[in-house]
């Protein structure tokens, strides 16, 4: 078994200057970290060698090693990321916008890209539409480890520390069973003299942990919320969601209208649409009314099958259709594009395929 050391990645700038002295270099180091995306000491070219080697006994400077990656034609890329201690979990990087070009061929605007992180190896909300879930929980990711997921990915395409990035927390694992880490990472990404990412470029998306909806909302972090609602009342969100048991709609939407939200945003519901399940209008007229007086969005995902799952993807034609509804009934609406669907985009399915390989 190899020596698992925490990373340099968790720790704040502040937290850094007490364990690395004089305070001149820990700033150095941090650079180091968030402006070169250094790997490991010998990267810290101007470093004193006997500050790195002491550092090196007790810390790794970035945990994370790129198992598999996959390209998708549209510009969207899976990683499969290696953690010390040979467990794995994905980050995905995803191209939002092009590169906008002017009649002579000069940039106007640079190409704008958002990387969705994992907060945990597995999950332990067990949806029954998630192949997540179908590994089961493994454990949390540290901070660092959260961290080192945007670090090696910007690193990866080579984005300088400078470029505006978004981050949404909608990988592997549900952020809110680990609030802790999560709000961590959050205030490590928003650091001024780091990767300088501020709240409002970072969504975290939940299943819907009312009580912990609360408790980010009074850390007052700036961030938006997702809430994966998929269902529109507690009888089929219970089946999907098991925990919606413990944590039913109404505790949802009333733990939303409690979140300090920016008056120029919006929450964002996810609505995850499955065939003959949830794709009728009858769901849509209850949607129109669940949220109502929520200054809310609506993005409809198209489920996305995988082998020995029991739910179907919906037809364009339904989808349309209840997209139609809730914009003629006042919602904001968008249908996500199903970014990297020649690469299996969904959570979980790249790690699912890549463990298929070796053990095939
Ligand atoms: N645990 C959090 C964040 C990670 S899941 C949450 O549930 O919100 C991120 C998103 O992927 C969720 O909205 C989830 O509904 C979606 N997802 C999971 N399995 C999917 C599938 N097979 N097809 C499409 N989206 C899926
Ligand atoms: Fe966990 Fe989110 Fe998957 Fe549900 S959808 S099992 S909460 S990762």
């Amino acid at each position: 078994m190899t020596d698992i050391k925490p990373s340099l990645l968790d720790f704040t700038q502040k937290e850094l200057m007490q364990i690395v002295k004089p305070s001149f270099r820990a700033k150095q180091i941090f650079g180091w970290l968030y402006h070169q995306y250094a790997e490991n000491f010998d990267d810290m070219k101007n470093i004193p060698k006997s500050l790195k080697e002491e550092l090196s006994k007790k810390f790794i400077v970035n945990p994370l090693k790129i198992a598999n990656k996959e390209i998708s034609t549209d510009g969207t890329i899976k990683y499969l990321l290696e953690l010390q201690d040979g467990k794995t979990m994905e980050a995905v990087w995803l191209k939002m916008k092009n590169t906008q070009l002017d009649d002579n061929g000069e940039v106007i605007q640079e190409a704008k890209y958002t990387i969705c992180v994992s907060t945990q190896v597995g999950c332990k909300v067990g949806c029954t539409f998630c192949l997540t879930a179908k590994g089961g929980f493994t454990r949390d990711l540290t901070a660092g480890e959260i961290v080192a997921q945007v670090v090696t990915l910007k690193r990866d395409n080579d984005h300088k520390h400078n470029r505006k990035i978004n981050i949404v927390y909608m990988g592997m694992g549900e952020p809110l069973d680990n609030l802790e880490n999560l709000t961590k990472a959050i205030e490590i990404f928003k650091e001024e003299e780091g990767l300088c990412i501020g709240g409002k470029r970072q969504t975290v998306s939940t299943s819907g942990l009312s009580n912990k909806i609360d408790k980010l909302g009074e850390m007052y972090l700036g961030v938006h919320i997702a809430i994966s609602l998929h269902a529109v009342d507690d009888e089929l969100r219970t089946e999907l969601i098991p925990m919606n048991k413990a944590h039913n709609i109404n505790s949802i939407i009333e733990a939303v209208k409690r979140f300090p939200i920016d008056t120029r945003k919006r929450v964002m519901f996810e609505y995850l649409v499955i065939k003959n399940k949830n794709d009728d209008l009858g769901s849509a007229k209850k949607l129109v009314k669940l949220l109502h007086g929520i200054k809310a969005k609506v993005n409809l995902i198209y489920f996305n099958p995988y082998p020995g799952t029991p739910y179907d993807r919906p037809s364009k034609e339904d989808m349309t259709a209840f997209a139609d509804y809730l914009i003629k009934h006042g919602l904001l609406c968008t249908i996500r594009d199903s970014k990297g669907i020649d690469i299996s985009a969904a959570c979980g399915q790249l790690k699912e395929k890549t463990q298929g390989e070796l053990t095939a």
